[in-house]
């Protein structure tokens, strides 16, 4: 496995094997890995000859008084992690080099980034989407791996490829959770050991909705509200949203009907999670 820190000995990689006929894979991340990463990789790897994952904490994804400065980094065990897994190049730019003095074009993805975590976190989707699109252009993937985890970045990412007629396959996979069914992140090393235990009901909640939902409620509110409760029974939990929206605009609906998205972001203690789940409703209960 190679590590290539330089932006044009990485696009000149690719060239190389884009010549010799080879499929590639790309996996981009912000590093500090887990299996939800390398659940990305293993399926890039059975898809594509060459996978390349980028580890690029960007800082332009970053908002004032967020983690960007703690956030966790480990380049040595990512490595190990990523080898194992079957990376055969890892892209880890600087940003000096992705947003160098007098850098000034953006890519914004309209209306799909007003809701959910475009809400709270302003300016966080514009950072995505712009340094993916610089990431698209250097590594030039056939398919790029992304998990339903971050649900409103994955769909935006999407709509970025196909609006930007970037030729670049997306591919959503699910996400990957520990045995409590908490969501696997690296934010989550923030969490101290009763706060961890707490972070479970992050899930739970969502299992709860989804029971409901089975059992027939179709009033949103309602299951937003169980949520909310079990939630709230969380002295450690500060809620920043739960919403149910449609999976196409990610507007809010009152009715729950066709497939949604129920996301929400919670904080434990300091640190923000998020999670969601889809629901498809076939038929209605009467
Ligand atoms: P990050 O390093 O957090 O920016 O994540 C990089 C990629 O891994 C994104 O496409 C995430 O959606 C995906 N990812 C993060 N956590 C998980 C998880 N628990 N399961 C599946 N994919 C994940």
């Amino acid at each position: 496995m190679k590590v290539v820190d330089n932006i044009s000995r990485m696009a000149t990689l690719v060239k190389i094997h884009k010549k010799e006929g080879k499929s590639v894979g790309f996996v981009p991340t912000m590093g500090y890995l887990h299996e939800g990463h390398l659940s990305l990789v293993k399926t890039a790897k059975k898809h594509t000859d060459v996978v390349i994952m980028s580890i690029f904490v960007n800082p332009i994804q970053f908002g004032p008084g967020e983690d960007l400065a703690k956030y966790p980094r480990d380049l040595k065990h990512d490595e190990e992690l990523a080898g194992s897994a079957g990376v055969d190049i890892i892209f880890y730019p600087s940003a000096k080099d992705m947003y160098p003095p007098g850098y000034c074009t953006y890519v914004n993805v309209e209306g799909l980034t007003d809701n959910l975590c475009g809400r709270s976190r302003p300016g966080h989707f514009r950072g995505v989407t712009t340094v993916v699109a610089k990431l698209f252009g250097i590594v030039k993937p056939d398919i790029a791996y992304f998990g339903q985890k971050d649900a409103q970045q994955a769909i935006i990412i999407k709509k970025m490829a196909e609006d930007l007629n970037t030729g670049v396959e997306i591919k959503v996979l699910p996400t990957v959770r520990e045995v409590d069914g908490l969501a696997m992140s690296s934010r989550n090393m923030y969490l101290s050991a009763s706060e961890r235990e707490d972070a479970s009901i992050l899930y739970q909640s969502l299992e709860q909705a989804e029971y409901l939902i089975d059992k027939g409620e179709r009033d949103a509110k309602k299951v937003i509200k169980a949520i909310e409760t079990m939630i709230k029974e969380k002295t450690s939990s500060k809620i920043d949203y739960i919403s149910i929206v449609d999976t196409k605009e990610l507007k809010d609906v009152d009715t729950i009907s066709g497939e949604v998205l129920i996301a929400l972001a919670v904080f434990i203690g300091k640190t923000r999670l998020i999670d969601n789940i889809i629901k498809k409703v076939t038929a209605d209960v009467k």
